[in-house]
């Protein structure tokens, strides 16, 4: 029997995993199955070049004694000659371990969650193991030698000549106190069917099943060899070759949802970044969408083998309804969070999946009316803070976005808006507030609807501020009617001129008026109010300003609003015509409440609002 000292690097390493990784102990089975699985590739892969000769079952066994507190994990892939056990188990052949390893600065060591994160591979088999015993035997030689290797993963390993009946590795895990809980039929099959349940080769887990007649006294047992996994990873297979029927029972057995999907989207990415991603569409919106601590639908995988469900940067959050998989070929197992978000793999593949999943939806909004509507009523809020959180993919979000309008019932896009408008319409016009009763009955709408003009009427709570940021589209500038901006479309020059001079009715309102507005204005578009109000281009609108009011911003600095009055109004003649200056006052707060009203915005002070009004009445 030879002895041999690990390289630093690996007693590092091991130091590392035994005294850190403790809270994820349960990690080593995934890597150990993956090291198995990477092993029947190479030795697929080989027998197909005709240099070596693999079983008619590529497989993955696992056994346990409970009593001895061993596990036993075997493959019947390539093996490993002496010089490879010593070379692969005694260095760390990973490159990106051996990465991760220098890129932890000590505080980092110090930190379990952090590199609980991690998979570190072969070595992982010290978290639950104070001796590990690797028995193999090369496929790749003829009548090869097998060996054992084995150490306690201190300092020293041992190498000596072993039997072995084929090719292929069985490792033999002796666990520590610590560790002895693994050596269960649950456990084992739990952690299968957690990380491992699409590896592509089958994993089989042996136990002993225990018979009781029927007083309950055992009668023996039985020995029985069990498949846990599904190894079908049915994101790789083939497209041609699955129906939507498989898709469909993969999603409903895979997300907790009972109902089948909208839709899904399968890609199977080849090239320089090697990745398959299914993603599926819910038939309603997760209950936790809105949620700040909402859970991701995205799971991650690296060559089938399970890494995260719970990684928010897989897409963007305006996609967090999007449920299923992302599964890579070229990132490493032991990939972190931090890693995964710096990662130039993970963000191509993120980018690729953005546009495809946006791609999609702009297909079925041209070919599927009726699908495309019933994805919206899920999902337009969420597409919309795309617009302002996705500055890339604007213009697509722009294409797939949705909006109420006085022109059709239900939902329109910006696109049939802009084939709808007339050869004089200049802007698109929108109106934002909290329901759609209210702002279809706004005085403001009546003007546009006299000539001819369409309206776009946004009742999502972010919609003001979200329309506001779109500016333009198609170069159509979007205008707010509640701002000022939009009245400025329907002036002749002469009006422009006349709007610089003042005259005795403005002056008085303003006089009565004072801070209580940002300027008062002859309207042109008013025909059966009296009053309305708007607010300058750059202010929020007095909903929106309620609307953050009520979250709990009570000092935010508010601005007043302009009060555009309607010159041939009755009221607002009494008021030129009066010289009375209590009269004016209270005629002037009453024409600004009540135009705030129509809005659905309460008066400052109703109480002073219901005074001035009855004395109003009682003359
Ligand atoms: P990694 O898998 O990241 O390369 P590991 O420490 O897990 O690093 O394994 C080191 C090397 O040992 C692997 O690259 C592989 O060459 C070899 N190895 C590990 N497990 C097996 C196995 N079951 N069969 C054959 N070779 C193995």
């Amino acid at each position: 029997m030879e002895k041999k000292t690990f390289k630093t690097e690996v007693s590092q390493l091991l130091d590392l995993i035994i005294n850190s990784l403790y809270s994820h102990k349960e990690i080593f089975l995934r890597e150990l199955i993956s090291n198995s699985s990477d092993a029947l590739d190479k030795l697929k892969y080989e027998s197909l070049q005709g240099k070596a000769k693999a079983d008619s079952e590529l497989r993955i066994d696992l056994e346990f004694n409970e009593s001895e507190k061993t596990i036993t994990l075997s493959d019947n892939g390539i093996g490993m000659t002496k010089d490879e056990l010593v070379d692969n188990l005694g260095t760390i052949a990973s490159s990106g371990t051996r990465k991760f390893l220098a890129s932890l600065n000590d505080e980092q060591k110090k930190d379990s969650n952090l590199i609980g994160q991690f998979g570190v591979g072969f070595y992982s088999a010290f978290m639950v193991a104070d001796k590990v015993d690797v028995i193999s035997k090369s496929a790749l030689e003829e009548n090869a030698q097998a060996y054992i290797w084995s150490s306690d993963g201190k300092e020293k390993y041992s190498i000596d000549e072993a039997q072995r009946e084929g090719h292929g590795t069985t490792l033999i895990l002796h666990l520590k106190e610590e560790g002895k809980e693994f050596a269960s039929r649950w456990k084992l099959s739990d952690l299968i069917k957690r990380y491992s349940d699409h590896i592509a080769y089958p994993i089989y887990l042996a136990y002993d099943q225990k018979n009781y007649d029927k007083d309950g006294k055992e009668t023996g047992s039985e020995h029985k060899v069990e498949k846990i996994n599904s190894a079908a990873a049915l994101w790789r297979r083939p497209k041609a070759s699955l129906k939507p029927e498989d898709y469909n029972e993969f999603y409903k057995n895979t997300s907790y949802d009972s109902e089948d999907p909208l839709f899904y989207i399968h890609t199977q990415a080849e090239g320089v970044t090697e990745y398959t991603t299914l993603f599926f569409i819910p038939a309603k919106a997760p209950f936790d969408m809105y949620h700040a601590d909402y859970k991701p639908g995205v799971k991650l995988y690296v060559k089938r083998v399970y890494i995260t469900d719970d990684e928010k940067e897989l897409l963007p959050t305006y996609l967090r309804f999007v449920k299923g998989v992302i599964d890579s070929e070229d990132l490493p197992l032991n990939v972190s969070r931090e890693i995964l978000q710096q990662n130039k793999v993970m963000s191509a593949i993120r980018t690729a999946s953005v546009k495809k999943i946006l791609s999609e939806f702009k297909k079925i909004s041209e070919s599927n009316a009726e699908l495309y509507d019933k994805f919206i009523a899920q999902y337009n809020r969420p597409l919309k803070e795309g617009l302002y959180s996705d500055y890339a993919n604007r213009d697509e979000l722009l294409e797939l976005v949705r909006f109420h309008s006085t022109a059709v019932d239900g939902y329109t896009s910006l696109a049939a808006y802009k084939e709808r408008m007339g050869e004089n319409a200049k802007s698109i016009y929108y109106l934002t507030g909290t329901s759609l009763d209210a702002i279809k009955n706004s005085p403001l709408l009546k003007m546009y609807k006299d000539k001819g003009f369409e309206v776009l009427l946004g009742t999502d709570d972010i919609d003001d501020f979200v329309i506001g940021t779109i500016g333009t589209y198609k170069d159509l500038p979007l205008k707010a009617i509640n701002k000022s901006g939009a009245v400025e479309d329907f002036k002749t020059e002469e009006e422009k001129k006349e709007d610089k001079k003042s005259s005795p009715i403005i002056e008085k309102l303003k006089k009565a008026l004072g801070e209580s507005v940002k300027d008062v204005v002859i309207s042109n578009r008013l025909t059966d109010a009296s009053a309305v109000v708007v607010v300058d281009d750059n202010d929020m609108s007095v909903q929106m300003q309620q609307i953050m009011k009520a979250m709990g911003n009570s000092d935010m600095p508010l601005s007043a609003p302009i009060l555009e009055i309607n010159s041939e109004d009755p009221v607002v003649r009494k008021i030129e015509e009066s010289t009375d200056e209590a009269f004016i006052s209270d005629a002037a707060f009453v024409l600004l409440d009540q135009a705030m009203l129509a809005e659905g915005v309460m008066p400052k002070d109703p109480a002073l609002f219901s005074k001035r009004l009855h004395s109003l009445l009682a003359r």
